[in-house]
Protein backbone atom coordinates (compact mmCIF):
# COMPACT_ATOMS: atom_id res chain seq x y z
CA UNK A 1 0.00 0.00 0.00
CA UNK A 2 1.23 3.76 -0.76
CA UNK A 3 0.25 5.73 2.28
CA UNK A 4 -0.62 9.15 1.62
CA UNK A 5 2.14 10.39 4.09
CA UNK A 6 5.31 8.82 5.78
CA UNK A 7 7.78 10.71 8.16
CA UNK A 8 11.01 10.09 7.52
CA UNK A 9 12.74 9.28 10.48
CA UNK A 10 15.75 7.02 11.33
CA UNK A 11 18.60 5.98 13.04
CA UNK A 12 19.94 9.22 13.77
CA UNK A 13 16.43 10.60 15.49
CA UNK A 14 16.30 7.21 17.57
CA UNK A 15 20.39 7.94 18.71
CA UNK A 16 18.90 11.45 19.33
CA UNK A 17 15.83 10.46 21.66
CA UNK A 18 17.80 7.65 23.30
CA UNK A 19 20.49 10.30 24.13
CA UNK A 20 17.77 13.00 25.60
CA UNK A 21 16.64 9.52 27.25
CA UNK A 22 20.17 8.45 28.83
CA UNK A 23 20.99 11.70 29.65
CA UNK A 24 18.21 11.44 32.58
CA UNK A 25 16.52 15.16 31.41
CA UNK A 26 13.25 14.22 29.60
CA UNK A 27 11.29 17.50 30.16
CA UNK A 28 11.55 20.79 28.89
CA UNK A 29 15.49 21.65 28.91
CA UNK A 30 18.45 22.41 27.08
CA UNK A 31 17.34 20.46 23.69
CA UNK A 32 13.87 22.56 23.81
CA UNK A 33 15.68 25.75 24.26
CA UNK A 34 18.14 24.51 21.42
CA UNK A 35 15.48 23.48 19.45
CA UNK A 36 14.13 26.49 19.80
CA UNK A 37 17.42 28.76 18.74
CA UNK A 38 17.65 26.95 15.99
CA UNK A 39 14.58 27.05 14.42
CA UNK A 40 14.18 30.90 14.84
CA UNK A 41 17.36 31.32 13.38
CA UNK A 42 16.79 28.77 10.47
CA UNK A 43 13.59 30.62 9.50
CA UNK A 44 14.64 34.80 10.66
CA UNK A 45 12.38 34.77 13.60
CA UNK A 46 13.44 36.93 16.62
CA UNK A 47 12.14 33.93 19.34
CA UNK A 48 10.97 30.64 19.30
CA UNK A 49 8.55 29.14 21.94
CA UNK A 50 8.13 25.52 21.81
CA UNK A 51 4.81 23.81 22.86
CA UNK A 52 2.99 20.97 22.92
CA UNK A 53 1.17 20.81 19.70
CA UNK A 54 0.14 24.08 17.28
CA UNK A 55 -2.66 24.04 18.67
CA UNK A 56 -2.04 24.67 21.72
CA UNK A 57 0.28 27.36 20.15
CA UNK A 58 -2.50 29.03 18.77
CA UNK A 59 -4.58 28.42 21.71
CA UNK A 60 -1.75 31.02 23.12
CA UNK A 61 -1.39 33.26 20.73
CA UNK A 62 -4.92 34.06 21.06
CA UNK A 63 -3.93 34.72 25.07
CA UNK A 64 -1.04 36.45 24.90
CA UNK A 65 -3.20 39.24 22.95
CA UNK A 66 -5.79 39.17 25.08
CA UNK A 67 -8.46 37.73 23.43
CA UNK A 68 -11.67 36.13 25.01
CA UNK A 69 -15.15 36.57 24.92
CA UNK A 70 -17.41 38.91 23.43
CA UNK A 71 -14.20 38.92 20.46
CA UNK A 72 -14.17 37.77 16.47
CA UNK A 73 -11.87 36.07 14.66
CA UNK A 74 -11.42 35.30 11.20
CA UNK A 75 -10.63 31.64 9.92
CA UNK A 76 -11.28 29.79 6.88
CA UNK A 77 -13.42 27.17 7.32
CA UNK A 78 -11.41 25.64 4.92
CA UNK A 79 -8.52 24.01 7.32
CA UNK A 80 -7.50 21.31 9.57
CA UNK A 81 -10.94 21.87 12.44
CA UNK A 82 -8.29 23.09 15.41
CA UNK A 83 -7.54 26.28 13.57
CA UNK A 84 -11.56 27.37 14.57
CA UNK A 85 -11.54 25.18 17.64
CA UNK A 86 -8.75 27.39 19.34
CA UNK A 87 -10.82 30.26 18.85
CA UNK A 88 -13.74 29.08 20.78
CA UNK A 89 -11.46 27.46 23.15
CA UNK A 90 -10.47 31.02 23.83
CA UNK A 91 -13.77 31.85 24.44
CA UNK A 92 -13.78 34.00 21.04
CA UNK A 93 -16.28 33.56 18.01
CA UNK A 94 -14.81 31.92 15.01
CA UNK A 95 -15.96 33.93 12.03
CA UNK A 96 -15.33 32.34 8.98
CA UNK A 97 -14.28 33.36 5.69
CA UNK A 98 -14.42 31.96 1.94
CA UNK A 99 -10.94 30.78 0.35
CA UNK A 100 -9.38 31.82 -2.96
CA UNK A 101 -9.70 28.96 -5.71
CA UNK A 102 -6.02 28.50 -6.69
CA UNK A 103 -3.90 28.84 -3.05
CA UNK A 104 -7.09 27.98 -0.64
CA UNK A 105 -6.21 30.88 1.63
CA UNK A 106 -7.86 33.29 2.60
CA UNK A 107 -7.58 36.64 1.06
CA UNK A 108 -7.42 40.16 1.71
CA UNK A 109 -10.57 41.05 0.62
CA UNK A 110 -12.24 37.92 2.06
CA UNK A 111 -11.40 38.95 5.44
CA UNK A 112 -12.20 42.63 4.68
CA UNK A 113 -15.68 41.96 4.17
CA UNK A 114 -15.71 39.72 7.37
CA UNK A 115 -14.72 42.48 9.96
CA UNK A 116 -17.32 43.98 12.30
CA UNK A 117 -16.63 46.19 15.29
CA UNK A 118 -15.95 43.14 17.78
CA UNK A 119 -12.81 41.69 15.28
CA UNK A 120 -9.59 41.31 16.79
CA UNK A 121 -7.84 39.24 14.70
CA UNK A 122 -7.38 37.07 11.98
CA UNK A 123 -5.82 33.40 11.94
CA UNK A 124 -4.22 33.17 8.37
CA UNK A 125 -3.52 29.70 7.28
CA UNK A 126 -0.79 28.36 4.66
CA UNK A 127 -3.54 25.82 3.84
CA UNK A 128 -0.98 22.33 3.33
CA UNK A 129 2.07 24.85 3.08
CA UNK A 130 1.01 27.08 0.00
CA UNK A 131 1.54 31.28 1.84
CA UNK A 132 -1.04 33.17 1.65
CA UNK A 133 -0.49 36.60 0.33
CA UNK A 134 -0.19 38.00 3.78
CA UNK A 135 1.48 40.92 1.98
CA UNK A 136 -1.81 42.00 1.67
CA UNK A 137 -3.63 40.45 4.14
CA UNK A 138 -1.57 42.21 6.42
CA UNK A 139 -2.50 45.94 5.52
CA UNK A 140 -5.87 45.16 5.63
CA UNK A 141 -5.56 44.04 9.31
CA UNK A 142 -3.29 47.48 9.92
CA UNK A 143 -5.96 49.26 8.08
CA UNK A 144 -8.69 47.77 10.53
CA UNK A 145 -6.51 47.87 14.31
CA UNK A 146 -6.93 43.74 14.22
CA UNK A 147 -3.83 41.17 14.86
CA UNK A 148 -3.04 38.75 12.18
CA UNK A 149 -1.46 35.37 13.25
CA UNK A 150 -0.18 33.14 10.94
CA UNK A 151 -1.42 29.29 11.06
CA UNK A 152 2.05 27.76 9.98
CA UNK A 153 0.73 24.51 11.09
CA UNK A 154 1.88 23.02 7.35
CA UNK A 155 4.22 25.76 6.39
CA UNK A 156 7.52 24.91 7.34
CA UNK A 157 10.31 25.90 4.65
CA UNK A 158 7.69 27.82 3.13
CA UNK A 159 8.24 31.31 1.81
CA UNK A 160 6.66 34.64 1.31
CA UNK A 161 8.17 37.10 -1.07
CA UNK A 162 11.92 37.00 -0.04
CA UNK A 163 11.99 35.76 3.32
CA UNK A 164 10.47 32.18 4.91
CA UNK A 165 7.22 32.53 6.34
CA UNK A 166 7.81 32.59 10.14
CA UNK A 167 9.73 35.84 9.79
CA UNK A 168 6.80 38.13 9.10
CA UNK A 169 4.58 38.58 11.80
CA UNK A 170 4.17 39.28 15.07
CA UNK A 171 2.81 35.61 15.69
CA UNK A 172 3.55 32.52 13.28
CA UNK A 173 2.96 28.93 14.49
CA UNK A 174 4.42 25.60 13.18
CA UNK A 175 3.41 22.09 13.82
CA UNK A 176 5.52 19.50 14.45
CA UNK A 177 2.62 16.21 14.01
CA UNK A 178 3.89 13.59 11.34
CA UNK A 179 1.43 14.10 8.95
CA UNK A 180 3.41 17.76 8.36
CA UNK A 181 7.19 17.67 7.12
CA UNK A 182 9.37 18.04 10.10
CA UNK A 183 8.07 15.90 12.81
CA UNK A 184 8.51 15.47 16.80
CA UNK A 185 5.82 13.04 17.21
CA UNK A 186 3.32 15.85 18.50
CA UNK A 187 4.66 19.36 19.05
CA UNK A 188 4.47 23.09 17.44
CA UNK A 189 6.16 25.99 18.09
CA UNK A 190 5.26 29.95 18.32
CA UNK A 191 7.45 32.44 16.38
CA UNK A 192 7.25 35.98 17.02
CA UNK A 193 9.08 39.09 16.63
CA UNK A 194 7.72 40.63 19.78
CA UNK A 195 9.83 39.78 23.41
CA UNK A 196 6.86 40.64 25.61
CA UNK A 197 4.86 38.35 24.03
CA UNK A 198 7.35 35.57 23.46
CA UNK A 199 7.89 36.20 27.53
CA UNK A 200 3.70 35.50 28.68
CA UNK A 201 3.82 32.61 25.83
CA UNK A 202 6.55 31.09 27.54
CA UNK A 203 4.74 31.61 31.37
CA UNK A 204 1.19 30.16 29.55
CA UNK A 205 2.47 27.16 28.55
CA UNK A 206 4.06 26.36 31.58
CA UNK A 207 1.21 27.42 34.18
CA UNK A 208 1.95 30.87 34.44
CA UNK A 209 5.34 30.01 36.47
CA UNK A 210 8.03 32.87 35.96
CA UNK A 211 10.77 30.06 36.18
CA UNK A 212 10.79 26.85 34.50
CA UNK A 213 12.77 24.18 36.17
CA UNK A 214 15.57 23.97 33.87
CA UNK A 215 16.54 27.74 34.55
CA UNK A 216 16.01 26.89 38.16
CA UNK A 217 18.09 23.83 37.99
CA UNK A 218 21.03 25.24 35.95
CA UNK A 219 21.25 29.19 37.92
CA UNK A 220 23.98 29.33 40.24
CA UNK A 221 22.01 30.38 43.37
CA UNK A 222 18.63 29.78 44.53
CA UNK A 223 15.75 30.19 42.45
CA UNK A 224 12.18 30.90 43.67
CA UNK A 225 9.39 31.17 40.95
CA UNK A 226 6.10 32.98 41.01
CA UNK A 227 3.00 32.61 39.45
CA UNK A 228 1.64 35.72 37.89
CA UNK A 229 -1.38 34.38 36.03
CA UNK A 230 -2.82 30.85 35.73
CA UNK A 231 -1.32 28.89 32.86
CA UNK A 232 -1.58 25.51 30.93
CA UNK A 233 0.86 23.14 30.79
CA UNK A 234 1.83 22.84 27.03
CA UNK A 235 5.37 22.18 27.17
CA UNK A 236 7.34 20.00 24.76
CA UNK A 237 9.72 17.55 26.21
CA UNK A 238 13.85 17.08 25.26
CA UNK A 239 13.15 13.57 23.98
CA UNK A 240 10.91 15.53 20.94
CA UNK A 241 13.24 18.14 20.64
CA UNK A 242 16.44 16.00 20.51
CA UNK A 243 14.56 14.82 17.26
CA UNK A 244 13.03 17.89 16.07
CA UNK A 245 16.77 18.93 15.81
CA UNK A 246 17.64 15.61 13.82
CA UNK A 247 14.84 16.82 12.17
CA UNK A 248 15.68 20.59 11.25
CA UNK A 249 18.99 19.38 9.72
CA UNK A 250 17.05 17.24 6.75
CA UNK A 251 14.36 19.71 5.88
CA UNK A 252 15.70 21.76 2.98
CA UNK A 253 16.54 18.30 1.63
CA UNK A 254 12.79 16.72 2.61
CA UNK A 255 11.29 20.03 0.38
CA UNK A 256 13.85 19.85 -2.45
CA UNK A 257 12.23 16.08 -2.67
CA UNK A 258 9.03 17.29 -2.16
CA UNK A 259 9.10 19.99 -5.28
CA UNK A 260 10.82 17.43 -7.43
CA UNK A 261 7.76 14.91 -6.74
CA UNK A 262 5.28 18.08 -7.24
CA UNK A 263 7.13 18.86 -10.56
CA UNK A 264 6.86 14.77 -11.87
CA UNK A 265 2.56 15.21 -10.66
CA UNK A 266 2.41 18.23 -12.52
CA UNK A 267 4.13 17.42 -15.87
CA UNK A 268 1.82 14.36 -15.48
CA UNK A 269 -1.14 15.48 -14.90
CA UNK A 270 -1.62 19.21 -16.10
CA UNK A 271 -2.23 17.77 -19.71
CA UNK A 272 -5.83 16.78 -18.27
CA UNK A 273 -7.94 19.69 -18.87
CA UNK A 274 -10.68 18.81 -15.97
CA UNK A 275 -7.55 18.83 -13.60
CA UNK A 276 -5.98 21.63 -11.46
CA UNK A 277 -2.78 20.83 -10.47
CA UNK A 278 -1.12 22.91 -7.65
CA UNK A 279 1.87 25.82 -8.03
CA UNK A 280 3.77 28.54 -6.63
CA UNK A 281 1.83 31.87 -5.98
CA UNK A 282 3.57 35.13 -8.02
CA UNK A 283 4.57 36.36 -4.24
CA UNK A 284 5.90 33.21 -3.00
CA UNK A 285 7.28 29.37 -2.92
CA UNK A 286 5.05 26.41 -1.39
CA UNK A 287 6.86 23.30 0.35
CA UNK A 288 4.09 21.02 -1.04
CA UNK A 289 3.59 19.84 2.16
CA UNK A 290 0.31 18.13 0.80
CA UNK A 291 -0.21 17.65 -3.07
CA UNK A 292 -4.15 18.62 -3.18
CA UNK A 293 -5.22 18.18 -6.97
CA UNK A 294 -8.43 19.75 -8.25
CA UNK A 295 -11.18 18.29 -10.45
CA UNK A 296 -13.02 20.32 -12.01
CA UNK A 297 -16.73 19.52 -11.88
CA UNK A 298 -16.39 18.23 -14.94
CA UNK A 299 -14.15 16.08 -14.70
CA UNK A 300 -15.43 12.50 -15.31
CA UNK A 301 -14.76 10.82 -12.35
CA UNK A 302 -15.74 11.82 -8.35
CA UNK A 303 -13.58 12.45 -6.12
CA UNK A 304 -15.34 9.65 -3.79
CA UNK A 305 -15.08 7.33 -7.30
CA UNK A 306 -11.07 8.36 -7.55
CA UNK A 307 -10.25 7.27 -4.43
CA UNK A 308 -12.24 4.18 -4.23
CA UNK A 309 -10.13 3.32 -7.88
CA UNK A 310 -6.94 4.13 -6.25
CA UNK A 311 -7.63 2.32 -2.60
CA UNK A 312 -8.45 -1.09 -4.86
CA UNK A 313 -5.08 -0.44 -6.10
CA UNK A 314 -2.61 -0.20 -3.57
CA UNK A 315 -2.60 3.43 -3.05
CA UNK A 316 -4.02 5.42 -0.24
CA UNK A 317 -5.02 8.56 -1.08
CA UNK A 318 -7.24 11.41 1.26
CA UNK A 319 -9.85 13.69 0.60
CA UNK A 320 -8.68 17.23 0.26
CA UNK A 321 -8.88 19.78 3.01
CA UNK A 322 -11.97 19.54 5.65
CA UNK A 323 -14.41 22.39 5.93
CA UNK A 324 -15.53 23.25 9.77
CA UNK A 325 -18.71 24.60 9.03
CA UNK A 326 -19.19 21.04 7.75
CA UNK A 327 -19.02 19.08 10.59
CA UNK A 328 -21.33 18.39 13.43
CA UNK A 329 -18.81 20.28 15.78
CA UNK A 330 -19.99 23.56 13.91
CA UNK A 331 -23.89 22.50 12.86
CA UNK A 332 -25.93 25.86 13.50
CA UNK A 333 -23.23 28.16 13.91
CA UNK A 334 -23.69 31.43 11.71
CA UNK A 335 -22.44 31.83 8.75
CA UNK A 336 -22.16 33.82 5.49
CA UNK A 337 -21.95 31.97 2.02
CA UNK A 338 -18.67 29.74 1.46
CA UNK A 339 -18.79 28.72 -1.62
CA UNK A 340 -15.00 28.21 -2.83
CA UNK A 341 -14.84 26.73 0.07
CA UNK A 342 -17.30 23.81 -0.30
CA UNK A 343 -15.99 23.61 -4.26
CA UNK A 344 -12.52 23.07 -2.67
CA UNK A 345 -13.52 20.26 0.16
CA UNK A 346 -15.59 18.51 -2.18
CA UNK A 347 -13.64 18.47 -5.60
CA UNK A 348 -9.77 18.12 -4.40
CA UNK A 349 -8.08 14.83 -3.58
CA UNK A 350 -4.56 14.45 -2.03
CA UNK A 351 -1.91 12.30 -3.33
CA UNK A 352 0.71 10.58 -1.48
CA UNK A 353 3.54 12.60 -0.94
CA UNK A 354 6.84 11.88 1.39
CA UNK A 355 10.51 11.79 1.03
CA UNK A 356 11.00 7.93 0.13
CA UNK A 357 8.02 7.80 -2.26
CA UNK A 358 10.28 6.17 -5.22
CA UNK A 359 9.96 7.54 -8.54
CA UNK A 360 8.31 3.52 -9.55
CA UNK A 361 5.54 4.36 -7.26
CA UNK A 362 4.81 7.75 -8.02
CA UNK A 363 4.62 6.60 -11.67
CA UNK A 364 1.75 4.12 -10.37
CA UNK A 365 -0.54 6.72 -8.65
CA UNK A 366 0.12 8.56 -12.00
CA UNK A 367 -1.14 5.89 -14.00
CA UNK A 368 -3.87 4.83 -11.69
CA UNK A 369 -5.05 8.57 -12.08
CA UNK A 370 -4.96 8.63 -15.50
CA UNK A 371 -6.62 5.77 -15.38
CA UNK A 372 -4.13 3.83 -18.25
C1 LIG B 1 -2.21 20.09 11.50
C2 LIG B 1 -2.83 21.42 11.59
C3 LIG B 1 -3.10 22.02 12.83
C4 LIG B 1 -2.91 21.29 14.13
O1 LIG B 1 -1.57 20.98 14.40
P1 LIG B 1 -1.24 20.10 15.71
O2 LIG B 1 0.23 20.27 15.88
O3 LIG B 1 -1.65 18.70 15.39
O4 LIG B 1 -2.01 20.67 16.84
C5 LIG B 1 -3.61 23.30 12.84
N1 LIG B 1 -3.84 23.97 11.69
C6 LIG B 1 -3.61 23.43 10.49
C7 LIG B 1 -3.87 24.23 9.26
C8 LIG B 1 -3.11 22.13 10.39
O5 LIG B 1 -2.90 21.59 9.18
Amino acid sequence: MIPVMKPWLGPDEAAAAAEAVNSGWVAQGPRVAEFERRLAAKVGAAHGVAVSSCTAGLHLALLALNIGPGDEVIVPSLSFIATANVVRQAGALPVFADVDLMSQNLTADSIEARVTSKTKAVIAVHQVGMPADIGAIAKVCTAAGIELIEDAACAIGSWFRDRPIGSHSRLVVFSFHPRKILTTGEGGMVMTTDEQLADRIRRLRQHGMTVGAYERHSSAGPVVEAYLESGWNYRMTDIQAAVGLVQLDKLDEMIARRRLQAERYRSALSEVETLATPHDPPYGRTNFQSYVLRLEENHPESVAQLIARLEANGISPRRGVMAAHLEPAFAGHPHEPLPNTEHLTRQTIILPMYHTLSDDEQDRVIDQVLDR
